[in-house]
């Protein structure tokens, strides 16, 4: 590992193919455990993320944080290489907020019904669809 790196190299990858890459001076993410930052030279690190924002600083302290969205997934970080890998993500200026404002109201009256039906397989899977739509409005509102 280089000593005293003042970067980290962040890549964020779906099956689609990567979504983001760009050096940063601080990455913060979700996990399922709370918020971690991650700092050059920080130890190795892997952990599951919650679906939630990633924040990266840019290396001009004038310039507005990259915001990402992502759904799920995991960190990996080593030898100041940050690797995320998800299901999906939609980095800010990506987020079609239409589409999200519609998938946030597919999945609240999919809840209605499963409560009503008493089906929790259902009410699960659509309580997860709404964490990703709401995630995608709050992250294109900032
Ligand atoms: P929808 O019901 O609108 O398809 P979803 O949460 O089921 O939403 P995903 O299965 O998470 O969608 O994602 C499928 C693909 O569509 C991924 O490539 C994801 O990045 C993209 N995607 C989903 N919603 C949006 C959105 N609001 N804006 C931009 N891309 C989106």
């Amino acid at each position: 590992m280089a000593d005293n790196a003042k970067s980290i190299t962040v890549s964020i990858v779906t099956p689609d193919g990567q979504v983001y890459e760009n050096k940063t001076p601080m990455l913060i993410v979700r996990t399922i455990n709370g918020e971690l930052g991650i700092l050059p030279n920080h130890i190795p690190v892997i952990a599951s993320l919650a679906i939630d924002e990633v924040r990266i600083k840019q290396l001009e302290s004038d310039q507005e944080d990259d915001e990402i969205a992502v759904n799920g997934g995991f960190v990996e970080f080593s030898n100041n290489v940050a690797t995320i890998v998800a299901d999906s993500a939609e980095r800010q200026n990506d987020i079609d907020v239409a589409r999200a404002e519609n998938a946030r109201k597919r999945a609240e009256s999919r809840i209605r019904e499963a409560q009503q039906k008493h089906d929790d397989a259902e009410l699960a899977r659509a309580q997860v669809a709404l964490k990703r739509a709401v995630n995608r409005l709050r992250v294109a509102h900032r």
